[in-house]
């Protein structure tokens, strides 16, 4: 599934591609997919309408409108959004079609098709729930270490919950939650309220130091992600524990477990991570 720094690296590949673009032409081939509104005002809705930003908040991203509206796009477990010119073969598992200005097509992809898109703003006043109610992003300014600790102490949950929980922190999923958690020593089941104040510190340097190692990486590729370009970012080679059960620790050469927390599976080092 992509995360923050997957759904960042997307909205940066795509930012130069499309905007400036008018959609001349939307087709939806799976209209589950529409979230809101109906899948007939989606599509008058954005007919015409010029792609002026495209920005990102958590795993979300919004392509803002010249009226002011915006498409909202959830990528979930296998979603992509593809450019190509409109002689290029059609993507695989294309959903959504927004036939663009200058020869170009942009494509919602998806295998699972979890993915989903709507149109908001302006005048409606429709919100997506779990958008509306996200938590701070790592590397922002709102994300501190006093809210972690906060939030922390305030929780009776395993840590590795915690982290997947959105409305606490956006942007995480189980990749940098393991990651975090590997390069701040901390076991995936620890209770929140059982963490002391030098492991939460350690955890909110972790937070933001795997999160900038992704983004500067251009986010980790292991089957589902690509950018808008078609391209795979290279975090991959600098994970510490994720898809890495049964290798040795970067650290200590301990073999790395796996265990289910809160149904994901979690690798961790037994040695390490107390
Ligand atoms: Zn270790």
């Amino acid at each position: 599934m992509p995360e923050m720094p997957e759904v960042e690296q997307v909205r940066i590949s795509l930012l130069p591609q499309i905007k400036g673009k008018k959609i001349v032409k939307a087709e939806v081939r799976l209209p589950r997919m529409i979230l809101h509104p109906s899948v007939p005002e989606f599509i008058t809705g954005v007919e015409g309408r010029t792609v002026t930003d495209v920005r990102r908040k958590g795993k979300y991203l919004t392509l803002l409108l010249d009226n002011g509206q915006y498409i909202m796009a959830h990528l979930r477990m296998t979603g992509a959004l593809l450019v190509t010119s409109r002689e290029a073969p059609e993507p695989s598992f294309a959903k959504i079609r927004f036939t663009l200005t200058d020869g170009l097509d942009l494509w919602f992809t998806d295998i699972r098709t979890f993915g989903t898109m709507c149109l908001c703003g302006g005048s409606d006043p429709w919100t997506d729930k779990g958008y509306a109610s996200l938590g701070p992003e790592p590397l922002s300014a709102v994300f501190t270490e006093d809210y972690l600790l906060q939030r922390v102490k305030k929780s009776h949950q395993m840590i590795k919950c915690f982290l997947l929980d959105q409305h606490k922190i956006a942007g995480l999923g189980n990749i940098y939650a393991d990651e975090a958690l590997a390069a701040a020593d901390i076991r995936p089941t620890r209770y929140t309220d059982r963490l002391t104040k030098k492991q939460v510190h350690a955890l909110y340097e972790a937070v933001n130091q795997v999160i900038a190692q992704g983004l500067r990486n251009h986010g980790t590729t292991f089957r589902d992600y690509q950018d808008a370009d078609g391209h795979m970012g290279n975090n991959r080679d600098f994970l510490l524990v994720y898809g890495r059960k049964g290798q040795p620790c970067t650290k200590c050469g301990a073999e790395l477990k796996q265990i289910k927390v809160g149904g994901r599976g979690s690798v961790y080092c037994p040695r390490c991570q107390k």
